[in-house]
Protein backbone atom coordinates (compact mmCIF):
# COMPACT_ATOMS: atom_id res chain seq x y z
CA UNK A 1 0.00 0.00 0.00
CA UNK A 2 1.53 3.38 -0.84
CA UNK A 3 1.08 5.54 1.87
CA UNK A 4 2.21 9.67 1.70
CA UNK A 5 2.36 11.76 4.70
CA UNK A 6 -0.84 13.60 5.42
CA UNK A 7 -0.34 16.41 7.77
CA UNK A 8 -3.88 16.97 7.96
CA UNK A 9 -4.92 13.57 9.17
CA UNK A 10 -4.46 14.43 13.27
CA UNK A 11 -6.71 17.17 12.62
CA UNK A 12 -9.37 15.23 10.41
CA UNK A 13 -9.26 12.58 13.05
CA UNK A 14 -9.69 14.47 15.62
CA UNK A 15 -12.65 16.94 14.47
CA UNK A 16 -14.41 13.30 13.47
CA UNK A 17 -13.84 11.78 16.88
CA UNK A 18 -17.18 10.46 17.00
CA UNK A 19 -15.80 7.95 14.05
CA UNK A 20 -12.44 7.70 15.37
CA UNK A 21 -12.57 6.98 18.66
CA UNK A 22 -9.92 8.71 21.01
CA UNK A 23 -7.94 6.62 24.17
CA UNK A 24 -9.73 3.44 22.72
CA UNK A 25 -7.83 1.68 25.91
CA UNK A 26 -9.96 3.39 27.71
CA UNK A 27 -13.33 1.76 26.23
CA UNK A 28 -12.64 -1.58 27.39
CA UNK A 29 -15.38 -3.90 28.35
CA UNK A 30 -17.24 -0.76 27.61
CA UNK A 31 -18.00 -0.61 24.08
CA UNK A 32 -21.68 -0.64 24.12
CA UNK A 33 -21.98 2.74 25.30
CA UNK A 34 -20.19 4.25 22.43
CA UNK A 35 -22.60 3.04 20.34
CA UNK A 36 -26.25 4.42 19.91
CA UNK A 37 -27.87 0.77 19.72
CA UNK A 38 -26.92 -1.96 22.30
CA UNK A 39 -26.61 -4.60 19.39
CA UNK A 40 -23.55 -7.54 18.42
CA UNK A 41 -20.31 -6.05 17.73
CA UNK A 42 -17.95 -7.10 14.92
CA UNK A 43 -14.15 -6.16 13.95
CA UNK A 44 -11.97 -5.90 11.52
CA UNK A 45 -8.19 -5.58 11.90
CA UNK A 46 -6.03 -4.01 9.15
CA UNK A 47 -9.24 -2.10 7.52
CA UNK A 48 -6.75 -0.05 5.36
CA UNK A 49 -8.93 2.57 3.54
CA UNK A 50 -12.35 1.13 5.12
CA UNK A 51 -14.03 0.02 2.09
CA UNK A 52 -15.27 -3.14 3.67
CA UNK A 53 -16.30 -1.69 7.52
CA UNK A 54 -18.07 1.22 5.81
CA UNK A 55 -20.12 -1.09 3.24
CA UNK A 56 -20.96 -3.63 5.70
CA UNK A 57 -21.94 -0.93 8.20
CA UNK A 58 -24.56 0.53 5.35
CA UNK A 59 -25.62 -2.88 4.54
CA UNK A 60 -26.40 -4.48 8.17
CA UNK A 61 -27.49 -1.67 10.42
CA UNK A 62 -28.32 -4.03 13.31
CA UNK A 63 -24.69 -4.59 13.91
CA UNK A 64 -21.67 -2.52 15.47
CA UNK A 65 -18.81 -2.45 13.76
CA UNK A 66 -15.01 -1.56 14.74
CA UNK A 67 -12.17 -1.30 11.97
CA UNK A 68 -8.91 -1.23 13.65
CA UNK A 69 -6.08 0.45 11.28
CA UNK A 70 -2.69 1.16 12.54
CA UNK A 71 -1.25 3.07 9.74
CA UNK A 72 -3.01 7.07 9.74
CA UNK A 73 -2.31 7.98 6.69
CA UNK A 74 -4.76 5.25 5.59
CA UNK A 75 -7.10 5.45 8.13
CA UNK A 76 -8.21 8.85 6.88
CA UNK A 77 -9.02 7.33 3.72
CA UNK A 78 -11.46 4.71 5.97
CA UNK A 79 -12.57 7.57 7.98
CA UNK A 80 -13.88 9.79 4.67
CA UNK A 81 -15.85 6.39 3.47
CA UNK A 82 -17.58 5.95 6.80
CA UNK A 83 -18.32 9.52 6.65
CA UNK A 84 -19.63 8.98 2.93
CA UNK A 85 -21.81 6.24 3.64
CA UNK A 86 -23.49 8.50 6.58
CA UNK A 87 -23.37 4.99 9.20
CA UNK A 88 -23.90 5.96 12.80
CA UNK A 89 -22.87 1.79 13.74
CA UNK A 90 -18.84 2.25 12.25
CA UNK A 91 -16.41 3.06 14.70
CA UNK A 92 -12.47 3.19 13.80
CA UNK A 93 -9.40 2.64 15.79
CA UNK A 94 -6.18 3.70 15.02
CA UNK A 95 -3.90 1.42 16.64
CA UNK A 96 -2.30 -1.16 16.77
CA UNK A 97 -3.93 -4.38 17.02
CA UNK A 98 -0.78 -6.16 18.74
CA UNK A 99 -3.02 -7.18 22.07
CA UNK A 100 -6.73 -7.27 21.44
CA UNK A 101 -6.93 -7.87 25.33
CA UNK A 102 -5.96 -4.63 26.23
CA UNK A 103 -8.91 -3.12 23.90
CA UNK A 104 -11.44 -5.99 24.69
CA UNK A 105 -13.51 -7.83 27.41
CA UNK A 106 -13.48 -11.16 27.38
CA UNK A 107 -16.56 -12.34 25.00
CA UNK A 108 -17.32 -8.86 24.18
CA UNK A 109 -17.14 -9.32 20.53
CA UNK A 110 -19.19 -11.24 18.25
CA UNK A 111 -17.29 -11.72 15.02
CA UNK A 112 -13.56 -10.39 13.85
CA UNK A 113 -12.83 -10.23 9.78
CA UNK A 114 -9.66 -10.64 8.65
CA UNK A 115 -9.36 -9.14 4.98
CA UNK A 116 -5.86 -9.35 2.96
CA UNK A 117 -4.07 -9.59 6.39
CA UNK A 118 -0.11 -8.65 5.70
CA UNK A 119 1.05 -12.27 4.64
CA UNK A 120 4.74 -11.74 6.14
CA UNK A 121 5.85 -14.84 3.72
CA UNK A 122 9.34 -15.09 5.57
CA UNK A 123 9.58 -17.69 8.36
CA UNK A 124 11.42 -15.89 10.54
CA UNK A 125 8.05 -13.27 10.44
CA UNK A 126 5.91 -16.02 11.01
CA UNK A 127 4.87 -14.52 14.64
CA UNK A 128 3.61 -11.49 12.91
CA UNK A 129 1.03 -13.29 10.62
CA UNK A 130 -2.40 -12.46 11.74
CA UNK A 131 -3.50 -15.89 12.38
CA UNK A 132 -0.33 -17.27 14.28
CA UNK A 133 -1.09 -18.97 17.70
CA UNK A 134 -0.57 -16.07 19.75
CA UNK A 135 -3.14 -13.93 17.90
CA UNK A 136 -5.78 -16.78 18.11
CA UNK A 137 -5.41 -16.65 21.72
CA UNK A 138 -6.59 -13.09 21.85
CA UNK A 139 -9.32 -13.76 19.54
CA UNK A 140 -10.23 -16.70 21.24
CA UNK A 141 -10.29 -14.61 24.66
CA UNK A 142 -12.48 -11.63 23.22
CA UNK A 143 -14.94 -13.35 21.26
CA UNK A 144 -18.35 -14.75 22.53
CA UNK A 145 -18.25 -18.40 22.37
CA UNK A 146 -19.63 -19.51 19.36
CA UNK A 147 -17.98 -16.08 17.96
CA UNK A 148 -16.68 -16.73 14.48
CA UNK A 149 -13.91 -15.12 12.34
CA UNK A 150 -14.15 -14.97 8.63
CA UNK A 151 -10.79 -14.50 6.90
CA UNK A 152 -10.91 -13.25 3.22
CA UNK A 153 -7.22 -13.50 1.05
CA UNK A 154 -5.77 -13.68 -2.76
CA UNK A 155 -2.81 -15.47 -1.38
CA UNK A 156 -2.41 -19.09 -1.50
CA UNK A 157 -0.25 -19.47 0.86
CA UNK A 158 -1.50 -17.30 3.85
CA UNK A 159 -4.91 -19.26 3.64
CA UNK A 160 -2.87 -22.52 3.63
CA UNK A 161 -0.86 -21.30 6.68
CA UNK A 162 -4.36 -20.47 8.23
CA UNK A 163 -6.05 -23.09 7.96
CA UNK A 164 -3.34 -25.15 9.45
CA UNK A 165 -3.11 -22.84 12.31
CA UNK A 166 -6.80 -22.57 12.77
CA UNK A 167 -7.26 -26.46 12.80
CA UNK A 168 -4.35 -26.54 15.27
CA UNK A 169 -5.92 -24.86 17.37
CA UNK A 170 -8.61 -26.94 17.75
CA UNK A 171 -11.25 -24.33 15.65
CA UNK A 172 -13.76 -25.47 13.54
CA UNK A 173 -13.45 -24.76 9.91
CA UNK A 174 -17.53 -24.03 8.45
CA UNK A 175 -16.62 -22.85 4.86
CA UNK A 176 -13.25 -23.06 2.75
CA UNK A 177 -13.96 -21.28 -0.17
CA UNK A 178 -11.30 -21.21 -3.31
CA UNK A 179 -12.88 -18.96 -5.70
CA UNK A 180 -15.28 -16.12 -4.53
CA UNK A 181 -16.42 -14.68 -6.49
CA UNK A 182 -17.30 -17.64 -8.99
CA UNK A 183 -20.41 -16.89 -8.36
CA UNK A 184 -22.57 -13.66 -7.41
CA UNK A 185 -22.83 -13.04 -4.07
CA UNK A 186 -25.53 -9.65 -3.68
CA UNK A 187 -23.94 -9.74 -0.04
CA UNK A 188 -20.43 -10.10 -0.21
CA UNK A 189 -18.73 -6.75 0.78
CA UNK A 190 -15.64 -6.39 -0.78
CA UNK A 191 -12.33 -4.32 0.07
CA UNK A 192 -9.52 -2.65 -1.71
CA UNK A 193 -7.39 -5.66 -2.16
CA UNK A 194 -10.08 -7.85 -3.04
CA UNK A 195 -11.17 -5.15 -6.30
CA UNK A 196 -7.83 -5.10 -7.07
CA UNK A 197 -7.33 -8.99 -7.27
CA UNK A 198 -10.21 -9.86 -8.30
CA UNK A 199 -10.06 -7.38 -11.02
CA UNK A 200 -6.37 -9.14 -12.24
CA UNK A 201 -8.30 -12.52 -12.27
CA UNK A 202 -7.00 -13.95 -9.24
CA UNK A 203 -8.94 -15.91 -7.30
CA UNK A 204 -10.25 -15.29 -3.72
CA UNK A 205 -10.04 -17.58 -0.28
CA UNK A 206 -12.36 -17.18 2.27
CA UNK A 207 -13.44 -19.60 5.36
CA UNK A 208 -14.85 -19.15 8.15
CA UNK A 209 -13.92 -20.86 11.65
CA UNK A 210 -15.71 -21.12 15.25
CA UNK A 211 -13.55 -21.73 18.19
CA UNK A 212 -14.32 -24.84 20.14
CA UNK A 213 -17.05 -24.59 23.13
N1 LIG B 1 -8.16 -4.97 4.63
C1 LIG B 1 -7.77 -4.00 3.62
C2 LIG B 1 -8.14 -4.50 2.26
O1 LIG B 1 -8.44 -5.69 2.14
O2 LIG B 1 -8.16 -3.70 1.30
C3 LIG B 1 -6.28 -3.66 3.71
C4 LIG B 1 -5.33 -4.79 3.44
S1 LIG B 1 -3.62 -4.33 3.71
C5 LIG B 1 -2.75 -5.62 2.92
C6 LIG B 1 -3.38 -4.75 5.41
C7 LIG B 1 -3.70 -3.60 6.35
O3 LIG B 1 -3.64 -4.08 7.68
C8 LIG B 1 -2.70 -2.45 6.26
O4 LIG B 1 -3.41 -1.25 6.09
C9 LIG B 1 -1.97 -2.51 7.59
O5 LIG B 1 -1.56 -1.22 8.03
C10 LIG B 1 -3.01 -3.12 8.49
N2 LIG B 1 -2.44 -3.86 9.64
C11 LIG B 1 -1.59 -4.89 9.59
N3 LIG B 1 -1.29 -5.34 10.81
C12 LIG B 1 -2.00 -4.57 11.69
C13 LIG B 1 -2.11 -4.54 13.10
N4 LIG B 1 -1.42 -5.37 13.88
N5 LIG B 1 -2.92 -3.63 13.66
C14 LIG B 1 -3.62 -2.75 12.89
N6 LIG B 1 -3.55 -2.72 11.53
C15 LIG B 1 -2.75 -3.62 10.93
Amino acid sequence: MRLRNKPWADDFMQENNHVVVEEPFSKKENWKNEFTEDQPLHLEIGSGKGAFISGMGKQHPEINFIGIERVKSVIVGALRKVLDAEVSNVRLLNVDASDLRDLFGDNEVDQIYLNFSDPWPKSRHEKRRLTFHTFLEQYEAVLKPNGQIVMKTDNQQLFEYSLMSFSQYGCKIEEVNLDLHTLEDPYNVMTEYEEKFSNKGQPIYRCRVRFPE
